[in-house]
């Protein structure tokens, strides 16, 4: 059995710790906040339900599908409306349906026939990148113009990253697009090889079955999640413990922590780091071999204000039917996209109401998400009104900030990414995951949290294990 001490209880650390504990390895886990969960968090509130940071979970990752079966959580899952195919994208001022079939491709009004035609014709194309790591806003320019990276790539990366589709790395940000073009030299050949791959693998078993439905959330919101996780840990997670300090000792690592106690220090085996980059770059650390944490600061992460609001249906002339609608910068809007909550998902919204979570700020607008809640609110006010017809006043609002809400993979991030290979070479023992590392999503980020507590166990460094305990 050996010590591990993880950093952080946000979904990347607690999964890594529930893995690690069931493998029989004694766990410490030091959260510096007083809950689980670090991003998402869930509120209810007379009936509605805000999700602060993820919504929604797509349908998981292979590896992330046994431990989340092992959580019994089944009961509470609830999955998203039929509705939630449906898409809108702002262009012209009005939210338009996304096309999902070729002939509603042909008819949108949402791109110009110049656009249509170029899509139709890309697996044409021959352009090739010029070499190095390339935005991706660069490879869509080059295979399908500017109007598709302006009204489909920049809703997309606004969606999910809150960032700047000429800033995000294409091989690191959306490495499935950038791996289209250099396996099958275009996006579409590429997507429907990729189709036909699947389907032949899961007929030879190679891969498993389709999942069942594709996106999901629970009955209280995604926290429901790290609650059942943080619950596996029950007494191995010290809450308001910050890790201020991390070196090595021995085989092993020291660990100091500032909690409600005081400062101690706890010698481990091995350390999972799974607060995210910034919060890293805080602690004091030195490597076996002297190194530091700089690669870390090279990972930016864009600020984003959540506002989750509640109307009376009457007042939205909108349908609200279906996922949300996404508003590309061009529009020149203050707001970056709005989930219509309640559509998606059962129990969002009293009867007669519904709620909807709009996003704001992000690389577009940094200073925007970091203004006062009155100018925020206010931002919100006049997109809803001009994009959903609405009317009246919200009856419930809450407002949250995330100064720092997701790391973005910007061109560069290759050889940050390298860096932080290179640390857990020079380090044994030392292990780095979260959303920073292999993705943002929260099946990426559990499954990051898996691989390291897998790694845990293949590299724990051979010979003496440093005794394990806290000393005051
Ligand atoms: C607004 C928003 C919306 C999102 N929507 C979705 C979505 O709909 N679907 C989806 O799949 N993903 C979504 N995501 C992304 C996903 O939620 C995150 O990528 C993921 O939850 C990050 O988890 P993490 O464990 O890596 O980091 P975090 O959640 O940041 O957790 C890190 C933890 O480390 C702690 N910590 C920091 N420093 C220290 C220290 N020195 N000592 C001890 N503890 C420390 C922090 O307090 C925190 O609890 C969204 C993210 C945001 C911000």
């Amino acid at each position: 059995m050996a010590s591990i001490a993880v950093i952080g209880a946000g979904v990347a650390g607690l999964t890594a710790a529930v893995e690690l504990k069931r493998a029989g390895h004694a766990v410490t886990v030091f959260e510096a906040d007083d809950r689980a969960g670090g991003v998402i968090q869930s509120v209810r509130h007379g009936g509605f339900l805000a999700d602060f940071g993820a919504n929604s979970m797509l349908a998981p990752p292979p590896l992330v599908r046994g431990l989340l079966s092992s959580l019994d959580l089944k009961r509470h899952r609830v999955d998203a409306s039929t509705a939630a195919s449906r898409r809108y994208v702002v262009r012209g001022g009005r939210p338009l349906a996304v096309p999902t079939s070729p002939l509603a491709l042909v008819t949108t009004p949402l791109f110009s026939v110049g656009a249509k035609l170029r899509m139709l014709t890309e697996a044409f194309n021959r352009s090739r990148p010029a070499g190095g790591e390339e935005s991706v806003a660069s490879l869509v320019e080059r295979r399908l113009g500017a109007e598709i990276v302006q009204y489909a790539l920049d809703p997309i990366v606004a969606g999910v990253y809150a960032g700047n589709p000429h800033r995000l790395s294409a091989m690191h940000a959306m490495p499935l697009l950038g791996g289209l073009e250099a396996r099958y030299g275009s996006f579409v050949k590429g997507a429907l090889g990729l189709i036909q791959e699947r389907r032949r693998d899961r007929a030879r078993g190679v891969l498993p079955p389709e999942p069942e439905g594709k996106m999901f959330s629970y009955r209280d919101g995604m926290a429901t999640l790290p609650l059942a996780l943080a619950k596996a840990l029950d007494h191995d997670i010290h809450y308001r413990t910050r890790v201020t300090r991390l070196g090595p000792v021995g085989s092993g690592w020291r660990v100091v922590t500032l909690g409600p106690e005081g400062p101690a220090q706890h010698l481990v085996d091995a350390v999972i780091c799974a607060a995210p980059a910034h919060g890293l770059a805080r602690i004091e650390f030195a490597g076996k071999q002297g190194e530091d944490w700089s690669a870390l600061p090279g990972i930016e992460y864009s600020p984003v204000a959540v506002v989750v609001s509640g109307y009376k249906r009457e007042e939205v002339r909108h349908a609200l039917d279906g996922f949300g609608v996404l508003v590309p910068e061009r529009e020149g809007r203050q707001t970056l996209g709005t989930l219509f909550s309640s559509s998606l998902f059962a129990e969002r919204a009293p009867a007669g109401y519904v709620t909807l979570t709009t996003f704001v700020g992000g690389a577009r607008q940094p200073d925007l998400a970091l203004s006062q809640d009155a100018t925020v609110e206010a931002a919100v006010d006049r997109d809803l009104a001009h994009l959903l017809g609405i009317t009246g006043t919200p009856t419930f609002r809450l407002v949250q900030r995330h100064t720092r809400a997701i790391p973005q993979y910007n061109v560069g991030y290759g050889a940050v990414k390298e860096r932080m290979d290179r640390l857990e070479r020079t380090n044994p023992g030392l292990f780095l995951t979260g959303s920073y590392r292999n993705g943002v999503s929260v099946g990426d980020v559990m499954t990051s949290g898996l691989l390291a507590a897998q790694a845990v166990g293949e590299n724990l460094p051979a010979g003496d294990v440093a005794p394990s305990g806290a000393t005051g």
